[in-house]
């Protein structure tokens, strides 16, 4: 067929949030909550190739760590529980991030996304500027001198909002800082900091990121994070609940429950997947830190004696092949261990798999050993005991934990980052375009298989194009479209993540054997399959 392009030009354009943003918000992966209203911070709605997106990393997950596993199985808790679970989880009294006010402009920012840099002049001392100047003269170049011949002098602060650039950033304002200034000498290279690691009197130094101006940021301050309702016709105290910051607490407190009722053994999990809701104070970064998200978590529990660094090891490299198997590359990932006196005073250790997105390097999936800590604070304020008896020894005790937790949506975006290419393509007659690809893993891709008649009034090829789209529908999300020149619906569907197109022309109805042409989306090329070879395909690829 000579309606595709000729092989890609290997020259993938780079990822900006501008693309990735435009892209899902031009195809319907994802719209602003409440858009029509101006939209609503930290809120989002998934459109329909979004939510099918979605779906399909909740549900590779969920076949992965739940139904191919003996030894873990699933549960869905309630969003809103007991408000004592959470003053005995810690989060009543502990959960919050540091913030910051602007007194002037009423802005909140999160401390540790607000950044900070001294800006620093150098300058030739006094006594050394005749001989400089001399000797520049004589050898009619500046020579290079050692720092004893400077002296170094603080001239001011900078600051700005955590971003793509928020280095760059802070070199420009200090740049621009000293201009306005009309301060002499060279700017000194800064290592930027965040907040939290100025002093009470450093803060009233930097500028406030809105007005521009010191003098309005109040040291950083704790702010509970939890979404407060009330559950009942009474408002007062009494009736004050929580939207759950995390699924984990619904594993721990049903521990006895899945227990008492499923004949699990040590070592085994409980997984689930559901929304957690935290009032970040600066949500970013498109769907990367929101105040509704989605979690899937797993508590896997372990004999208080097991070697707890083995078993988490395993996880961590159980969860980097995971997010292999959905397509992200390894390039892209990367590990943090988060330094010993970091951590909180139970925890054993915890190692999170980041992820290069276009701002950054990020937290993309937490993988914790939290000990005995959760399950013995239900056991203390429910006084319900939370011990398990190993029939083996006879033994009672607390159970240990092994806590991977990652984000559907910090995943959703990770895919997009990564599978987002525009490449140069061109066709048989010459001409260049750009296309947008996504190259998304058929394990999760929206659509798997676009179904197209080449030509919309030619009855045979349309009835044979339905006949097939209608099969491949029982078991598949497919597309049907028969609208525009084939080329053109190629490249519709090389954007949304498609990766198969299936053309149905004369030779289907024609030649024996009753072929298409197969068009892959990464390669672009083409072949004839059969209806059975196609099917063969799906079969191993989607699962
Ligand atoms: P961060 O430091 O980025 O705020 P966290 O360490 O508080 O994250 P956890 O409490 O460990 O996050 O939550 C587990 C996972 O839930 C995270 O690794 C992330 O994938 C996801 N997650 C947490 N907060 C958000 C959020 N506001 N928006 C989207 N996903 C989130």
């Amino acid at each position: 067929m000579s309606d595709d392009t000729t092989p890609a030009t290997p020259a993938p354009a780079p990822v900006s949030m501008d693309n990735l943003v435009g892209l899902a918000k031009r195809r319907g992966f994802i719209f602003q909550s409440s858009e029509i209203y101006g939209g609503f911070n930290g809120f989002f709605d998934y459109g329909p190739l979004g939510a099918e997106l979605k779906k399909n990393i909740r549900d590779c997950w969920w076949a992965d760590m739940v139904r191919r596993r003996d030894d873990v199985v699933g549960i869905e808790t309630s969003i809103i529980m007991h408000p004592k679970v959470w003053e005995a989880s810690g989060h009543v009294a502990g959960f919050s991030d540091p913030l910051v006010d602007c007194k002037v402009s009423k802005q909140r920012y999160r401390a540790d996304q607000l950044f900070w840099a001294e800006v620093v002049v150098k300058t030739l001392k006094p006594e050394h500027q005749a001989a400089f100047q001399e000797m520049t003269v004589q050898h009619g170049t500046a020579p290079a001198l050692s720092m004893d011949y400077y002296e170094f002098k603080t001239v001011g602060y900078v600051s700005a909002l955590e971003s793509e650039r928020t280095d760059a950033e802070l070199q420009e304002k200090a740049a621009e800082f000293k201009r306005k200034k009309g301060i002499r000498g060279e700017l000194v290279p800064f290592t930027m900091k965040d907040i939290t690691e100025a002093d009470f009197e450093t803060v009233s130094l930097i500028p406030s990121p809105a007005t521009g101006e010191p003098g309005s940021l109040t040291p950083p301050r704790a702010f509970n994070m939890m979404f407060q309702t009330n559950v009942g016709a009474m408002t007062d105290g009494s009736s004050v609940a929580y939207l759950r910051p995390e699924t984990a607490q619904g594993m721990f407190v049903d521990f006895k429950n899945v227990v008492d009722t499923n004949r699990v053994k040590l070592p085994f999990g409980i997984a689930q997947i559901g929304k957690s809701f935290r009032n970040e104070i600066t949500p970013r970064n498109f769907i990367f830190r929101s105040r509704e998200f989605e979690q899937m978590e797993m508590e896997y529990f372990i004999h208080e004696d097991a070697d707890w660094a083995k078993v988490h090891e395993e996880w961590i490299v159980w969860c980097e092949s995971w997010l292999k198997s959905i397509g992200l590359p390894d390039s892209h990932l990367s590990r943090y261990t988060h330094p010993k006196e970091k951590l909180a005073f139970y925890s054993r250790g915890t190692v999170d798999i980041m992820f290069k997105y276009p701002f950054g390097v990020q937290e993309l999936w937490g993988i914790a050993a939290r000990g005995s800590y959760d399950l013995t604070q239900h056991a203390d304020a429910s006084g319900k005991s939370q011990e398990y008896f190993d029939e083996a020894t006879k033994k009672k005790f607390v159970p240990h934990v092994i806590e991977p937790a990652v984000g559907v949506d910090r995943i959703f975006l990770a895919v997009l980052c990564a599978g987002y290419a525009e490449e140069a393509v061109t066709d048989d007659k010459g001409n260049t375009e750009t296309r947008t690809v996504l190259r998304l893993s058929p394990r999760i891709a929206p659509v798997k298989v676009a179904v197209l008649p080449l030509l919309k009034n030619k009855e045979v090829l349309v009835a044979r194009a339905q006949a097939l789209h209608k099969k491949l529908q029982k078991r598949y999300a497919v597309f049907y479209d028969e609208t525009a020149a084939i080329g053109r619906r190629y490249r519709r569907q090389d954007e949304i993540g498609t990766p198969w197109c299936v053309t149905i022309d004369f030779d289907t109805i024609e030649k024996p054997g009753d072929t298409f042409t197969l068009r892959d989306r990464d390669t672009m090329q083409q072949r004839r399959v059969t209806e059975a070879e196609l099917f063969a395909l799906l079969e191993e690829q989607v699962y």
